[in-house]
């Protein structure tokens, strides 16, 4: 668990990162949020933060919507982030949890001329969803929040409430994750991830306007796609019965990372394993996240700590190995 948090413009130890009840984000899920994970590189003895600033910079939009005025840039933000994993001084794979919320104390429900805050911490994690090798999942009874009533791209902490119906109605029946439909009936994603689908050759995802977070990982999988797997990516509203006929479908995001769809609604894909092509990409991808391709490194994972082994000594064996 998380030993200390950013609260109210400090680090502090987690005991004193403490809200009241009459907290309106408490009362209302007036506040959003963000998700990103730390990956531990043994090798390099180093902690890389990936695509830290893109996090940021939805996080920034997403307070544009909520009329949350946070007193920092997005630069400041991810200074916070890295000064909080030093203090934490992790060797593993950890999630940092930002929080903007409306912190005004008292009755009443909007949202402009009220008092907001920042908050962050940062634990330990490993797996968000266990069967990332082969979920089974249903297509939700529930429907994913419309952008007219609360917009998914806001990252809006009480539009979690749609994703936690989905996800415990998917899990008490048995599965391991759901797909939700939009309001007119077409794929928009899982509880908390993007999807992707594998069919006739080309990877197919719905648009950023079928009610999807606009998810980061969703865009890290559309540029690997298509420069280093040659994979042509088409973004198109996709209908429920077209997930039975993939070839592979898998979800993608920062928590689930890429996890294989191998069944939907009692219906195998791909005869039912992991498919070449979402094996291909995991591998591919955990090589990113963790920082062993050098051009990517560069581009996504910003290193917390000084240097361990030293940026020297890890290009040096980069040369050496011949990886990357
Ligand atoms: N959709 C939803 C609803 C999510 O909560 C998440 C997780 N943040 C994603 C998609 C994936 O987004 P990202 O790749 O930016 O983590």
């Amino acid at each position: 668990m998380a030993r200390f948090a950013f609260f109210e413009g400090r680090i502090v130890p987690i005991e004193e990162a403490r809200v009241s009840i009459r907290t309106h984000a408490l009362n209302y899920g007036t506040g959003v949020f963000g998700g990103i994970r730390g990956y531990w590189n043994p090798e390099h003895e180093q902690l890389y933060v990936f695509r830290i600033e893109d996090h940021y910079r939805r996080f920034l939009n997403s307070c544009r919507m909520l009329f949350i005025n946070l007193p920092y840039s997005l630069e400041e933000l991810k200074q916070i982030t890295l000064d909080l994993l030093r203090q934490e001084a992790y060797r593993e794979d950890c999630y940092c949890r930002p929080l903007a919320y409306k912190a005004e104390e008292g009755i009443g429900v909007k949202l402009h001329g009220l008092r907001d805050a920042f908050a962050l911490f940062a634990e330990p994690f490993g797996r968000y969803l266990q069967k990332e090798e082969g979920a089974r999942v249903m297509i939700s009874s529930w429907r994913r929040v419309d952008d007219n009533a609360i917009p998914a791209r806001g990252k809006i902490t009480g539009a979690y409430v749609n994703s936690a119906l989905i996800k415990s109605e998917a899990l008490l029946a048995g599965y391991d994750e759901a797909i939700v439909l939009t309001q007119d009936g077409h794929v928009s994603e899982g509880s908390a991830e993007n999807l992707f689908m594998v069919r006739h050759g080309r990877l197919v995802t719905p648009p950023v306007t079928d009610n999807i977070l606009e998810g980061i990982t969703r865009r890290t999988v559309m540029e690997l796609a298509r420069q280093e797997l040659g994979v042509p990516v088409e973004e198109r509203t996709i209908d429920r019965s077209e997930l039975y006929m993939a070839d592979e479908l898998f979800f993608c995001g920062t928590g689930v990372q890429i996890a294989a769809i191998i069944e939907v609604d009692g219906r195998p894909i791909g005869g039912g394993k992991m498919g070449p092509f979402v094996k291909q990409l995991r591998s591919l991808y955990f090589d990113v996240v963790r920082g062993n391709l050098p051009a990517y490194r560069e581009r996504w994972c910003t290193p917390v700590y000084e240097t361990a082994v030293g940026e020297e000594a890890v290009e040096h064996r980069e040369r050496v190995v011949g990886s990357g």
